[in-house]
């Protein structure tokens, strides 16, 4: 039995360890697929207080796993696929077990969305790809496809012309949605072109991506674009399928938690992307590990003292 059960290991799972382990509670970090979750897909971060030169998403990863460990969290590489809400204690199921818990942080982060297109899947691993950090250095000296118009597809565009030929981003619309630090810097690479008003609607190989057909929007032409690769990034979807009608989540499956990390389950709380379809920032993300497990903390104590408190004997009258 522990007092902590943290589902996912992204930064706000990693953050949540680190304070609960610290405040003594006995704490698990469910590790779920992709440890450190999409941080650690993330190559350069220049963004996170504290890092002034900048530091890679792996690095701050493991520098978060370290400090977790070091204050007594423990780590289960195990993918939790069921949360019986009915607790505490709460019972958790893993592919490999399971396991109970007194209270539960949801950390479970979200995914990149698919362009759903003719041989994405089939050719995923073999050209097509969601993490440049991953295997941007494959595509050396070769023509690589981003698709979107994010941040996401700036930030990584620029990560992979330190290895293609040639970056092409191909966004629906001709209006950027990233910031101007970003847009600046891809729109000052000569490595980059923008590929505006486009939707990619086939991707096509025999054994890897050779081609994308592509389609103008406003002219409804379409076209081949010869490319080695391509690099997908157009938003994200909630990790939340297995808390379908046990946690509160809006229509698009985010999931619903007040101010201070509650979900509608008394000691379930919920931090990160999973419940933040807005900021999406690894420092928000932060924030909110650290407000749950400060919130979990407390839940544990009332438990605490709800066992071990004598129980109080009603006054009752001499007259009955
Ligand atoms: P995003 O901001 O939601 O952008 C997704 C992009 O994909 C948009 O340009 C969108 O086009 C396009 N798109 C969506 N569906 C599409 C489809 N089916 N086909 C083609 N294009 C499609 O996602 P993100 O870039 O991953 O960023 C997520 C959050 O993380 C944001 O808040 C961002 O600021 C943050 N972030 C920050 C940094 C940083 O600060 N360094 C780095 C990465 C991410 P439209 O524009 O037309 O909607």
């Amino acid at each position: 039995m522990y007092d902590l059960a943290i589902i996912g290991s992204g930064t706000a799972g990693l953050t949540s360890a680190i304070y609960s382990a610290r405040a003594d509670l006995s704490t698990v970090v469910f590790v779920g697929e992709n440890f450190g979750g999409q941080i650690a897909t993330t190559n350069d971060v220049e963004n996170y207080p504290g890092f002034d030169d900048g530091i890679t998403g792996p690095e701050l990863t493991e520098r978060m796993r370290k400090q977790a460990v070091r204050f007594g969290a423990e780590l289960q590489m195990d993918t939790i696929t069921g949360l019986d809400t009915n607790g505490p204690p709460f019972t958790l199921t893993g592919r490999s077990g399971e396991y109970q818990a007194r209270s539960v942080i949801v950390a479970t982060g979200a995914s990149p969305k698919l362009l759903g297109v003719p041989g994405e899947l089939d050719l995923w691993g073999r050209g097509v790809s969601y993490c440049a950090t991953c295997d941007g250095a494959f595509f050396r000296d070769e023509h690589i496809a981003v698709v979107g118009g994010g941040d996401s597809a700036l930030q990584e565009a620029l990560f992979l012309a330190r290895f293609g030929s040639k970056i092409s981003i191909i966004h629906r619309r001709d209006q950027l949605r990233a910031g101007a630090y970003l847009t600046n810097r891809a729109m000052d690479n000569d490595k980059i072109e923008f590929v505006w008003d486009t939707v990619v609607e086939a991707i096509n190989g025999e054994n890897s991506v050779e081609s994308l057909r592509i389609k103008n929007v406003k002219t409804g032409q379409a076209s081949d674009l010869a490319v080695g690769g391509i690099f997908v990034y157009v938003g994200h979807q909630p990790n939340s399928e297995i808390f379908k009608g046990k946690l509160d989540m809006d229509d698009e499956g985010y999931l619903i938690a007040d101010r201070r990390t509650h979900s509608n389950i008394d000691g379930i709380f919920i931090a990160g992307e999973a419940q933040d379809n807005y900021f999406r920032q690894a420092i928000t993300t932060a924030g909110e590990g650290c407000k749950a497990a400060m919130e979990a903390e407390k839940f544990v104590a009332r438990l605490d003292f709800q066992e071990t408190a004598e129980p109080v004997v009603a006054e009752t009258s001499a007259l009955g």
